[in-house]
Formats: C-alpha cells, structure tokens, sequence
C-alpha cells in the first residue's frame, strides 16, 4: 500500500492519528470478520484517518472524500453496520480532539465533521447499495443463463439454490406477473413482520404505501410490461404492526425463453437504521446549530421548491432582516452574549411568524429571513416585517444586560414564476441596504426602478476612468453677467460627458460619483487646464474683456494636498493670469473635513487666483469664518432668488427671501466681496438683484451653459448682452 499522505499544515496531531487508526482496527475486528492482518487493516484505516483530516482542514470544504471513505470501507469488506455505527460516532465524538487537536471548537468544525459523517454514511451506503445490487444481478444473470431461475434450481441444485434463497440476510421473494407472491424467504417475511405463508397468499398491490415516491408503481407496471429489466427504489413498508421498515428494493424481471415476462425477483434489504441516520444528520445539515432555525441551504431548498409550485395568484414574499449594530454588541459585550441575543431574536422571530405559516430562517451571522408565503392573500410582507420589527424590538435581557436591539428588513414581494430564488434574494439584499441607509429599525420594499437606476448609476462609475482617458468630457460654459451694465464679466465652466450611448450627461449624474471613487481629483484637474486654455484664448484674443472663468472645486479635490500645485501648474502651463481664474467652492468643501477652514485656501489666495463660495445659504453657514477667509464671492444660491417674484392676488409676494438676499448683499459688501445670484431665471429678477445691489447674476436670463465656440461669439459682439437666452 503507498505511503499515507498527511494533510499539510496545521494541527495534524501524528500520533493522534494513529492511535486513532488503531482504535478504529481494533473495532472493526471485534465488530465482524476483517479478510486483513490487523496491521493492514490498522494502514488502511491511517490512510483514511488522513483522508478525513485532509477533508476538514480543505480551505473549500467537501464532503466527497467522506464518501470515498465510507465506500473504502464497504469495498475492503469493512461492511460491518456496526463498524459503520462506530465509525461516525468516533468522528463526531474525538476525531477532532485526537487528530486535529487545534481545531476543537473552532468556528464550523462541528459542521464540517457532520457533513463529514453525512458523507462517510453515504458513502457506506452506496457502496453496499452497489454490492447487493451486484450480487443480486449475478444470481439474476446467472439464472437468466440457466433460462429459468425457478426451474434451474429446481432440476440442478435445488438444494443449493434453498440455501442461499432460505439463509441470505436479504430478503428474497419471488412474483408472478399478476403481482401474487409466489415464495419468500423467512428474512423477507420477518422484515414485513409476516408469516412466509401470510405472504404467500399476498399480492404485491396491497403493500403499496401512500408516501411511495411518485412514480413508483409506474415504474413497476413497466417492469412487468417488459420495458425494463430491473428497477430499484427506496421504499418504506408497513409492517404488519402498523409500523414503518425503510428498504432498499431492487426487484428484476425473469422472462420466457420468447422474452415475455414470467416472474419478478424482488430482494430487499432494511435499510430502516441507516434511513434514521441520514434523516438526522439531514437535519443537522440543514439547521443551524447555535439557533435551531433552518439555516440558508434549508431556505433556498424550500424557496425554490414554493418558487416552482405556486400557482399565478399565489403571492411569495422574502423579509431579508438584519441586526442593527450587532458587531458593536459582540464586540463590546463578548461572543457569548452576541450568541446568546441571536438565540432569544431568533426565539421571537420564530415565534412570532412561524404561527403563521412562515418559514424563518438564518442566513449566517446577525442575518434572518422570513419566507412569507402568502397563499392567496392573507398576510403580506410588509405585515410580516412590521410584527417581526416589533418582536425584535423589545428590550432583551441576556446575563444581567438589558439590550434595546433594533433591525433592518428589504422586503421583496412576488408574484410567483417570475423570478428565481437567487435573483430574489439578490432583490432583497439591495432592499435591506436602502433600508438601513435610510435609519436603524425600519423596512423598504423593493422597487425595480430604483435598483435600475442604481445598477444604471453603478456601470457609469464604472466607465469613468476609461471616458476620461477617451476624451468623453467637455467644458461649457455659462456666462456671469454684470447687473450694472450687462456686460458678461465670467463664465463658469460647468463639464458634460459626451457618452457614446446616452448622449450628453450632465454632472449631476456623474459628479458624486466622481467624488466617492476619487476620480474627481483627476477629472477636476482636466476641467480646470481646459478652462485655463479656453479663458487663456478668449484674454488673447478680447484682452479688455478681462473675462474671469470660474471653475468647481470638489470637496476632495480641495482637500487634495496637490491642489495649490495643481492650480499653479494649470496657470503656468497655459499662460492665463491668475486673477482671471476663479475656483468655486462650496461651504462644506471650504470647511474641510477637519471642520476648520482649509489651510490650502490662503495659498492659493496668494497665488492671485480669486476664491468664491457656490451656492452660499444651503449649507450651514458659519458667517463668522467668512471674516478670516480670503474669499472674493458669494454664489447666493437658486432658492433664495427663486423666492424674488412678482406676488399675485393668491401669492402676495413673500418678502423674506428679499430680506434675506438684502442683508447678505450687505453683509457680503462689508466683508469687501462681490455677490453673485444664480439661477436668475426671468427679467423681473434680475431687476429685483440689481436694485438689491447684488453685482453678477448667472442663469438661464443670462444665457445657459453652451460650448466655447459660442463664448467666443458673444464676446465678438454676435450676442446682444442682456437678451434673455
Ligand atoms: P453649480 O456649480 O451650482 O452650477 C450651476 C448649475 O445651475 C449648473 O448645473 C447650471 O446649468 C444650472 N443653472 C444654470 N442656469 C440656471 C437657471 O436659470 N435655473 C436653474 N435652476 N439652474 C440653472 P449643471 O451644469 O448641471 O451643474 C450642476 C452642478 O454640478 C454644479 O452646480 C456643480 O456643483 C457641479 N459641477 C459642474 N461641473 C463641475 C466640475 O467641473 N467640477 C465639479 N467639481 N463640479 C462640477
Ligand atoms: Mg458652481
Ligand atoms: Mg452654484
């Protein structure tokens, strides 16, 4: 035999594992007759010890080399049920603790050695399954050689063909065609718990059992139609007491010399212990340890099943909930009270729905979810998340903690065929996302449109980098225009996205996006060199325009310590003065993150450039650093000129907003900066700024954003200033 491979790396305990080997030896010898020494049998058991180590410590867990052990075993005939018994209660009991000793207790051991032991029964079974199947197909072919396996034993050893017929452990009987049985052995008969003469007098129809798998009967119709040779099933008979035997039934079809069927053999062996096992480690398998409830693989097991079943009216519904805040209780509290809240949310949620029909499960750490099965009404899932909300809700005591613990629920509802188990769950993850962006303690539903637009949103980011690199950008610009004379004093290079696909886009699309992934440090920097070479070409070519161009600044591209480098590069290499460059930052961005106002604001001052604030008065103003800061210009923003309207008889003017635009006006002029309005939007406004004294105004009146090229003609006089656009 070759070497014993031995599992790498850590806490493979050499000498546990070979104490466990023997003990697993000595077992199987006490257990039944073993065709091997006992130090063969002792390697073989190493080898498969290592197999299972091997298995649990695998970093992608399967359970298939169980299986290969368990079918090892049967094939040394190591086929002993008992060894089979005493083979996964060693596993579950101190294979980890002898073998793998670094291992105990960590988090999924327990679940890998029972899908170890899941696995390893399997295995046995299939293989033993195999065997009898085998064995069973050469008494077949033997007797089919024979031509007829009743008359073959019969006439050449009828005493021989007794023997194996009356002693097998199988149980053996034979049919006519008609279903009436024939013959049985006394292992068949006491299988059933009948007489073999009871038998004798039964036909197959009647031990027909109302759970048999669909199909089934089906199946042997067919057989004894001819249509096939053999069939084979797990099967479950009623005793004659009333209770329930598991068998593994193969039956096969004896013909005619013509080929008409003649008889059905029919061998079974009870396979009631190993059908117990199975369910149980199923069970294990599928709930989850710590809390009982069905764990995810139960979950998607019965969403996809309820998903195929149901019918068009039928409605299903997913709440996908998620502890608000849990990693701070086990962080803070210890593991042991986070485990022992999971337990108690997963008592009431269980509670609480599962009355209903529910089914409740848990998807892994602090996350559950509710399979609201609504049939053809009744309750719905927004229902269902409001009372799971409540129940979690409640003060929790664990130890002598008192915890408010509150959760977030995505609520995807369905009509049923229409999407599949994955998709929905993929549905109600994004829900569960807005919900808890929007505050703890509450539910969303799932809305298609949104997540188009985010999905929409999220392939934009992702083009960014490769449009920018393309050249997908440009700069407009809209004029700012003196209320005095009209004359155009500004622009304010506002950049598009020219998009292969979607046409223009505008910033409002792009700009956050921009700012999250920190592609607006490289964007900003290409919208302010063109500005620089545009403004740098209009003062060459209009020098007494003396056209300022204004250019945004993002709150991260001004906290950006390259910025004053930046902006001295983009002059420098252009040429353009730096009083004719403007950098608008909003009040947010000029307070920094540090929540005191940029340093780098006083350096670039000094470079000459002129700084305005953009949209002034939709932040929190904090008019006291306006002093101290080296700021040119207010950009009032859109909402307060909104507010200067002519009034009619149902809305008399309000003239707060006019107050407000006078006193900033004021306030501005004493700090020695300059007001310009946004957004001026009709002729009556723009009048109403000028006789407040503000000095710019920029908005649609004025002219909207447009390419250089037309710039370039309004300053050559094309444009008749003034004219509203
Ligand atoms: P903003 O800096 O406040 O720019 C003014 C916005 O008001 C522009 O929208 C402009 O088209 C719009 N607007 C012009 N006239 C009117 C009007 O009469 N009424 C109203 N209601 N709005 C008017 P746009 O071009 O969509 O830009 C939106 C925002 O995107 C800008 O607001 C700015 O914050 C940002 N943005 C644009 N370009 C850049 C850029 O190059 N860098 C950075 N960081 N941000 C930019
Ligand atoms: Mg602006
Ligand atoms: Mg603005």
């Amino acid at each position: 035999m070759a070497a014993v491979p031995e599992p790498g790396g850590e806490g493979y305990s050499r000498a546990g594992a070979q104490s466990y080997a023997a003990e697993w030896a000595r077992a199987a010898r006490q257990l039944g007759f073993v065709p091997l020494s006992a130090a063969e049998t002792e390697r073989l058991l190493l080898a498969h010890t290592a197999l299972l180590a091997q298995a649990l410590l695998a970093e992608t867990f399967s359970a298939r080399p169980a299986e290969s052990v368990g079918r090892a075993l049967v094939e040394a005939h190591l086929a002993e049920p008992g060894l089979l018994d005493w083979s996964l209660a060693a596993l579950g009991d101190r294979f980890v603790a002898q073998v793998l000793p670094d291992r105990a207790g960590r988090p999924g051991t327990a679940q890998r050695v029972a899908a170890l032991q899941g696995g390893l029964a399997a295995g046995f079974a299939q293989a033993l399954r195999d065997r009898t199947f085998t064995q069973q197909e050469r008494i077949a072919r033997s007797a089919w050689q024979a031509r007829d396996i009743v008359e073959q034993a019969l006439r050449d050893s009828e005493a021989r063909f007794r023997a194996v017929f009356v002693g097998a452990a199988i149980g053996i009987g034979i049919a006519g065609v008609d279903g009436q049985i024939i013959e049985v052995n006394q292992s068949f008969a006491d299988m059933l718990g009948y007489s073999v003469a009871e038998l004798r007098r039964t036909n197959v129809a009647s031990l027909f059992h109302p759970d048999d798998a669909a199909g089934m009967w089906e199946l042997y119709q067919e057989l004894i139609e001819g249509k096939h040779d053999a069939v084979r099933v797990e099967k479950r008979y009623y005793r004659k007491d009333g209770s329930v035997v598991w068998t593994d039934l193969a039956v096969s079809l004896i013909r005619h010399d013509d080929g008409r069927p003649r008889f059905t053999v029919a061998m079974i062996e009870d396979i009631t212990e190993r059908y117990e096992l199975q369910q149980r480690l199923r069970f294990q398998a599928l709930h989850d340890p710590l809390t009982g409830l069905p764990n995810r693989t139960l979950f998607f097991e019965t969403l996809g099943r309820v998903l195929d079943d149901a019918g068009p009216d039928h409605r299903i519904g997913v709440c996908f909930l998620d502890l608000d805040g849990f990693k701070a209780v086990n962080d803070s509290l210890g593991h042991d009270l986070g485990d022992r809240l999971l337990v108690e949310i997963a008592r009431r949620l269980a509670e609480c729905v599962a009355g209903h029909g529910h089914l409740v499960a848990r998807m892994g750490g602090d996350e559950f979810v509710i399979l609201v099965d609504g049939g053809e009404g009744i309750d719905d899932a927004v229902g269902v998340a409001e009372m799971a909300l409540a129940a979690v809700s409640a003060p929790v005591h664990v130890g002598d903690q008192q915890l408010a613990v509150s959760a977030s629920i995505g609520i995807v509802e369905c009509p049923s065929g229409e999407t599949s188990a994955s998709e929905l769950m993929r549905a109600a993850d994004t829900t569960l996302y807005w919900a808890k962006a929007e505050g703890r303690g509450r539910w969303a539903v799932y809305d298609p449109e949104r997540s188009a637009r985010d999905i929409a949103r999220s392939a934009l980011v992702a083009g960014l980098p490769a449009a920018l690199d393309r050249g997908e950008f440009v700069v407009h610009y809209q004029p700012i225009v003196s209320l005095l004379d009209s004359s155009m004093v500004a622009v304010e290079a506002l950049v598009r996205w020219q998009h292969p696909e979607l046409g223009l886009v505008g910033p409002d699309q792009f700009i956050g996006l921009a700012e999250e992934t920190g592609l607006i440090v490289r964007l900003g920097e290409w919208v302010l060199g063109q500005a620089c070479r545009d403004a740098e070409a209009w003062r060459r070519e209009f020098p007494e325009a003396k056209l300022v161009v204004s250019v945004n600044l993002a709150a991260r591209q001004a906290d950006d310590p390259a910025i004053v480098e930046t902006v001295a590069c983009a002059l420098g290499r252009t040429g353009l003065p730096a009083a004719l460059l403007q950098l608008e930052l909003t009040e947010s961005a000029v307070m920094g993150t540090a929540g005191e106002p940029l340093r780098a604001l006083h350096q670039l001052a000094e470079l000459g450039v002129r700084l305005a604030i953009d949209d002034f008065g939709t932040g929190y103003s904090n008019l006291a650093y306006l002093r101290r800061m080296p700021i040119h210009c207010l950009k009032l923003a859109g909402p307060f000129v909104e507010g200067i309207r002519p009034g009619d008889a149902d809305n008399p003017t309000d003239h707060r907003d006019e107050r407000i635009v006078d006193a900033l006006v004021r306030l501005a002029h004493a700090l020695e900066m300059w007001v310009t309005a946004e957004a001026v939007e009709t002729g009556a406004q723009a009048e109403r700024l000028r006789s407040l004294r503000c000095d710019t105004g920029q908005g649609r009146w004025f002219g909207p954003p447009v390419p250089a090229a037309q710039i370039t003609a309004r300053l050559r006089g094309d444009h008749v200033p003034g004219e509203a656009a």
